[in-house]
C-alpha cells in the first residue's frame, strides 16, 4: 500500500514531521520530486535536523530511503547529508538512488547564479541550487542520467556536446568561464564513485516491494501552489509538487496511492516571491515568525524570513483538492495559543466580486483576502493528546477551516516532535 504526504500551500507546513511519524509504520520512503532547494526539519531524539535531499525515513532502523526518478538529485550534497547524521550518532542509513534519477551538475548551479545576476530585480528568487536549469535540461533532453555515469564512452561524448552548446551562452550572454571538459568530466567520475554501491532499478524495486504487501510513503516536497501547472506559475517551482506525480517520480502504478495525507499549516508562510493573498506585515508578522514553527519561521535550505500570513481556505480548499487529499494535517496549531482572535481568510476579492475559487495567477494578484476573525483560545495546547481536551475555541477553529476546505483533518499536531499528535474521527472522513 503507497501513502502519500504533501503539501497544500507554499512548502513549509510541516511535511517533514508528518512524514517522520508515518514512517514509524512504513517499509520504505520515497523522495519522488525536487532537489536539494527545500528542507524539512525533523525534531526526534537524535536532535533536530534539516533535511534537503535524504527522506524524512532516515532516522529508523527499520525503513528503506529511496531517492527516485524524479529528484534533481545533487550527489555531493547527499553525501554531505548522509555525513551530517552519521556524524550525529543517527546509524548509517539503507538508501538507494534510482538509475533514473538526474544528476545536477555543477554548471547548473552557476547557470541558476548567473541568470539570477542577469535579471536582477526580476527574479524568480531561486534558491540558486541549479533547480530550474537542471530540469530544463533534463526536459530538454541534455540530462545526465546516473546510469550514463558508467558508460564511459557515452559521457564523454554526451560532456564534449554539452559543453560545447552551454559554453556559447557563458561566452556571450553571461560572460563567465567556460565549461572545462576534462575538469567535469573528473566530477563525474567522483560522483560515479560515490553513488555506485547505492545505484538501483527502483521501479522494479518498488513493484517486488508492493507485491510483498510492503509499506510505502512519498515523501513531497513544497506544495500545491508551488507545481508548476496548477500552482502560481511562473513564481513556482520546476517539478510538479503533487501526489499524483509521485507515481512518475517513484515509478509505481497510479492506483497504488491509497491514502494521500495533505499537510496544512495553521497559518500561512512562504518564501519567495509571487501573490501571497493573505500575507500581513509589521509587527503582526514579526511576531508570528518569531513564535511560529520551531524556533521561527526562516528557510530551512536558505534561513531565508518567510513571509507570514494568516490561514487561507481559499488556497487550501484548492490545494487539497489537486492533491486528492484523503487525510489533512493539520499543524503548528499550537503556535496560535497567543492570540486573542484569528483572521482566517474565507475568500478573495476580485475587481468587485468575492470568490472561494482559486483563480489564475493574473487575477491572484489582483486578489484581496476577505477575513473571517475566529476567537482564540489564549492556552498552551501542547501536551494534550486527546482531540476533545482541546479548548472549546480551538476545537471551533479547526472545524471551522475543516469545513471551509471540505477535507477531512484527521491528524492534528500540537508541537514539533513525534508524538505531539492528535487523530481524530472527522465526519467528513470516507
Ligand atoms: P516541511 O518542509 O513541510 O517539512 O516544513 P518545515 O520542516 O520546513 O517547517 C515546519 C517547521 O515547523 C519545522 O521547524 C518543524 O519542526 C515545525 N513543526 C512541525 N509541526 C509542528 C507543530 O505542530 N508545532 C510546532 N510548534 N512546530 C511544528
Amino acid at each position: 500500500m503507497v501513502k502519500a504526504v504533501v503539501g497544500a500551500n507554499w512548502g513549509d507546513e510541516g511535511k517533514g514531521k508528518i512524514t517522520d511519524m508515518l514512517a514509524k509504520q512504513a517499509d520504505i520512503i520515497v523522495r519522488f520530486q525536487g532537489g536539494a532547494n527545500a528542507g524539512h526539519t525533523i525534531v526526534n531524539d537524535y536532535g533536530k535536523f534539516a533535511l534537503h535531499t535524504l527522506p524524512s525515513g532516515v532516522f529508523y532502523g527499520h525503513t528503506t530511503s529511496v531517492i527516485g526518478n524524479g529528484v534533481a538529485l545533487n550527489i555531493p550534497v547527499l553525501f554531505d547529508e548522509i555525513k551530517s547524521i552519521t556524524d550525529r550518532n543517527v546509524p548509517m542509513p539503507k538508501i538507494l538512488v534510482s538509475n533514473r534519477a538526474q544528476i545536477v551538475m555543477p554548471y547548473h548551479i552557476l547557470f541558476d547564479q548567473y541568470e539570477e545576476e542577469r535579471l536582477g530585480g526580476k527574479s524568480f528568487g531561486s534558491t540558486k541550487s541549479g533547480i530550474a536549469p537542471f530540469y530544463s535540461d533534463k526536459y530538454a533532453k541534455i540530462g545526465f542520467q546516473v546510469s550514463e555515469l558508467f558508460d564511459e564512452e557515452l559521457l564523454k561524448e554526451k560532456v564534449a556536446r554539452v559543453a560545447e552548446q552551454k559554453n556559447v551562452l557563458l561566452e556571450h550572454l553571461y560572460h563567465k568561464p567556460l565549461i572545462q571538459t576534462q575538469e567535469l568530466l573528473d566530477t563525474l567520475h567522483e560522483y560515479r564513485d560515490m553513488v555506485a554501491p547505492y545505484v538501483c532499478d527502483i521501479s522494479l524495486y518498488l513493484d517486488r516491494a508492493l507485491k510483498e504487501g510492503k509499506t510505502i510513503l512519498l515523501e513531497g516536497q513544497l506544495g500545491t501552489l508551488k507545481d508548476p501547472d496548477h500552482g502560481i506559475y511562473p513564481m513556482v517551482t520546476s517539478s510538479s509538487t503533487l501526489a499524483a506525480y509521485g507515481a512518475i517520480g517513484a515509478g509505481i502504478p497510479p492506483y497504488e496511492i491509497r491514502q494521500v495525507v495533505t499537510v496544512c499549516k495553521a497559518y500561512s508562510s512562504a518564501v519567495g516571491a509571487g501573490a501571497f493573498v493573505s500575507e500581513i506585515f509589521g509587527d503582526e508578522a514579526d511576531e508570528l515568525r518569531r513564535r511560529g514553527g520551531d524556533g521561527g519561521e526562516f528557510g530551512a535550505t536558505t534561513g531565508r524570513p518567510r513571509r507570514m500570513g494568516w490561514f487561507d481556505c481559499v488556497a487550501s480548499r484548492y490545494g487539497c483538492r489537486l492533491q486528492g487529499t484523503t487525510d489533512v494535517a493539520f499543524t503548528v496549531l499550537d503556535v496560535l495559543g497567543y492570540l486573542d482572535e484569528i483572521p482566517v481568510c474565507v475568500g478573495y476579492e476580485i475587481d468587485g466580486e468575492v470568490t472561494k475559487e482559486f483563480p489564475v495567477t493574473a487575477k491572484l494578484e489582483k486578489a484581496k483576502p476577505v477575513f473571517k476573525v475566529l476567537p482564540g483560545w489564549k492556552t498552551d495546547i501542547r501536551g494534550i493528546r486527546s482531540y476533545d481536551e482541546l479548548p472549546e475555541n480551538c476545537r471551533g477553529y479547526i472545524e471551522f477551516i475543516e469545513r471551509e476546505i471540505g477535507y477531512p483533518v484527521t491528524m492534528v499536531s500540537n508541537g514539533p516532535e513525534r508524538d505531539d499528535i492528535i487523530y481524530r474521527k472527522s465526519a467528513l472522513a470516507k
